[in-house]
Parts: structure tokens; C-alpha cells; sequence
């Protein structure tokens, strides 16, 4: 290999290592936005679990309070 080939391959994997950290950058803005303007916590106390909030980063409820509310919603309708 050549000097030049293998400085090209640095640069590359630079690049690609960069690119890496500014993914996991914008990653962990997300979940800190989220966390900030969403509060972890249902009404009845609950903490969400982390991997329905990020599915669903609107959540306000637990499931438990979820199923409820659909039930009484489906009820009134
Ligand atoms: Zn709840």
C-alpha cells in the first residue's frame, strides 16, 4: 500500500468515525429534548419505560393508563 493510499484510508475512516459521533450527537439531543419537554412520568405516577417513549415520544401515559383510557373512550362512544 501505498503512503498516499494509506493516508486516504485514514481520512476515511475519520470520516466515517465523525460521522458516527455526530449521529450519536443528534441521538442524544432527541432523548434530552424529550425528556426535557416530556415528563417520564404518567399521572398515576408510573415512569414510562424509556423503550415505549422513544416509540412513541408523545406518550403521556403508562400502558395500564393507556388501555384505560381507550377502554373509557371506546365506552362514551
Ligand atoms: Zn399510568
Amino acid at each position: 500500500m501505498s503512503v498516499s493510499n494509506l493516508a486516504f484510508e485514514l481520512a476515511d475512516r475519520r470520516a466515517e468515525e465523525e460521522r458516527a459521533a455526530g449521529i450519536r450527537r443528534v441521538q442524544q439531543a432527541i432523548r434530552a429534548a424529550i425528556e426535557v419537554t416530556i415528563s417520564p412520568f404518567c399521572d398515576c405516577g408510573v415512569r414510562i419505560p424509556d423503550d415505549r417513549r422513544q416509540a412513541m415520544p408523545h406518550a403521556k401515559r403508562c400502558i395500564d393508563c393507556e388501555t384505560f383510557v381507550e377502554r373509557q373512550n371506546r365506552r362514551s362512544a
